[in-house]
């Protein structure tokens, strides 16, 4: 059993927090606003493929998540979990408050070429506002028992968040073990396309089924755009 589905149980009431909706509005495209020009004629932008890599030993990662009560929404482009106390992500010394997580498709960021069928993107904020994205990929293989939960929870149709009586969200079910990862200074995915973001991709991928997959191709349009020209960036990788 995932631990989020292990986790489905007694409710508590839910605060109304507005935290997150700027990361979240320009992760995925909106059709209402014209394209920022960053996002063609930025050198700093995301997803990318990762291909050549510059080695490195640090910073570890320590993700000292927090299960709390569920909040989720289907906003019409993804399935989005949000958090007022889901704890943190440090980087070395470096914390960064855990702010919501949602799913794209295709996956957005390569690695070697390879393209994975979906990704979550877990957004977390610094104390001084930094931002910093965690990946996790996704590749074809066995039903996913945490995404099976939250989807089965999430609402039909699009709408804001909704509080889900008896069952919590915790955000250390979409982890894999292994801890390596790349790092990368990149941009949201869509406009404003602001840089400034710090990416850590995560090595070891996670499995979907392909039935899952095709559910939620019913449900949702592919929300990612491709990868974007590195311009000289260095990728850290970090075994
Ligand atoms: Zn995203």
């Amino acid at each position: 059993m995932s631990p989020i589905a292990s986790t489905l149980s007694r409710s508590i009431r839910l605060r109304v927090l507005g935290v997150g909706f700027t990361l979240w509005a320009a992760c995925v495209a909106s059709a209402a606003a014209a394209e920022s020009p960053l996002c063609r004629l930025g050198h700093r932008q995301s997803p990318i493929d990762i291909t050549a890599t510059a080695k490195a030993s640090a910073p570890a990662l320590t993700f000292a998540y927090r299960a709390e009560p569920l909040r989720l929404a289907n906003d019409g482009h993804t399935v989005r979990v949000r958090f007022a106390h889901g704890g943190e992500l440090l980087v070395g010394q470096e914390r960064y408050r855990l702010q919501q997580f949602h799913f794209h498709t295709p996956g957005g960021d390569r690695i070697a070429g390879e393209e994975f069928p979906m990704a979550a993107h877990l957004l977390h904020k610094g104390r001084s506002g930094q931002l910093l994205a965690v990946v996790v990929l996704f590749r074809l293989g066995a039903e996913n028992p945490t995404l099976a939960a939250l989807w089965t929870l999430s609402p039909r149709r699009a709408d804001g968040d909704h509080a889900v009586a008896g069952a919590m969200a915790d955000a250390r079910a979409l982890l894999p073990s292994s801890r390596a990862y790349y790092r990368y200074e990149g941009s949201l995915t869509a406009s404003p396309c602001s840089e400034g973001v710090t990416w850590l991709v995560l090595k070891q991928p996670l499995e979907l089924s392909a039935a899952q997959l095709a559910h939620w191709r019913t449900r949702f349009e592919d929300n990612i755009r491709p990868p974007q020209p590195l311009h000289g960036r260095t990728v850290l990788e970090i075994p």
